[in-house]
């Protein structure tokens, strides 16, 4: 694979090219990720960026409709909108989350966008690398808005939030009771929080489920990455693309006064700290199940339960193991 015309093609916009390497980068060969590292590389020159929305829900709680609806809204504005996922179950379910051709159909169609599931990969720590080297590539081929999809399992919320510039949780209307059922965890994490589905007879339920969250939005401590009067809970209707132009207008307004006052930059900075500490323990964390270190785990092991080598002394013994690889 020619990774420079690679890069002159992406950087031109061209499609195939960028999901020829989107494959690339989700590829396990060594070969290819060396390629993947340097056309990575060679494209960060560029400096291009985009918008990063993480977005979060459980299912059915109309994820794709809404990416869809506000897909739709933004490339009639002309915006170039990317649509990635992250989905740890894929593995086992094999492919739930956009795997499926027929859902985002209008906008998998608009040729200003561009959809790509989630890659099928077990770990989480596997999945966020791609995820991330994914969003670069859509930045480097001049997209506005790279949207990251995820239903929320596990710590999925939390590396899609780690690699966005703003994170929405979308929720459906619910009696008040369920407002628990949110973990306190994820509502600090959102910037803001959409109640779907208010339409029709759900419309009132919404309107006070928004009304709850807004409450309990206001009781969480303050960060200093919001203006006043955010983490914000707004309604719409994916369905009936209500709400989502004002959604948009807040999520422009936050992200306008995040730049003016320093936090795009700064925030940016510490993802990459984070996803570069990240990168360390997986890569120690690899060479600690490699059949030899398993095996000295279980002999060490074996000696630490006997009472013969203290945990300390024998994960002493275990890590010098390490540089001697
Ligand atoms: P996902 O699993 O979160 O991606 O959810 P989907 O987008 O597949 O939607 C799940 C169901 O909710 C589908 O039957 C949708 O038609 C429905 N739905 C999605 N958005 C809305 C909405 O704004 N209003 C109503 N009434 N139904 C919606």
């Amino acid at each position: 694979m020619q990774t420079d015309s690679l890069a002159d093609r992406i950087l031109n916009g061209d499609r195939r090219a960028l999901a020829r390497a989107i494959t690339l980068v989700e590829s396990g060969r060594a070969d290819h990720r060396v390629q993947a590292t340097a056309l990575l590389d060679e494209l960060a020159g560029a400096g291009r960026q985009a918008l990063r929305i993480g977005l979060s829900g459980t299912p059915g709680v109309g994820k794709s409709t809404f990416i869809e609806s506000f897909g739709m809204m933004l490339t009639g504005q002309g915006l170039r909108v990317a649509v990635l996922a992250v989905d740890p179950s894929s593995a086992r379910s094999g492919g739930s989350i956009l795997g499926d051709k027929t859902r985002m159909e209008r906008l998998s169609r608009d040729k200003n966008a561009f959809i790509r599931p989630s890659p099928s990969q077990s770990h989480l720590g596997g999945v966020a690398r791609r995820t991330r080297e994914a969003i670069a590539l859509c930045e480097a081929a001049g997209f506005d808005v790279v949207l990251i999809e995820t239903v929320g399992v596990g710590q999925s919320e939390t590396v899609v939030a780690e690699m966005s510039d703003l994170f929405l949780l979308l929720l459906a209307p619910a009696g008040g009771d369920e407002l628990q059922g949110v973990k306190r965890g994820i509502m600090e994490m959102a910037d803001m929080i959409l109640i779907n589905k208010a339409d029709g007879d759900l419309k009132a339920t919404a309107t006070r489920t928004c009304a709850d969250y807004a409450g309990a939005l206001r009781l969480l401590r303050k960060r200093p990455q919001d203006p006043e009067g955010f983490p914000k809970a707004m309604t719409v209707s994916a369905v009936e693309e209500h709400g989502l132009e004002q959604a948009w207008d807040e999520m422009q307004a936050l992200t306008a006064w995040r730049r003016e006052a320093g936090h795009w930059v700064t925030n940016r900075a510490t993802q990459a700290q984070y996803w570069f500490e990240q990168e360390v323990r997986h890569a120690l964390l690899a060479r600690l199940s490699t059949p030899r270190m398993r095996g000295r785990m279980g002999e060490l092991g074996a000696q630490v339960s006997a009472g013969k080598l203290s945990p300390t002394a024998a994960a002493e013994q275990m890590l010098s193991g390490l540089s001697d690889q």
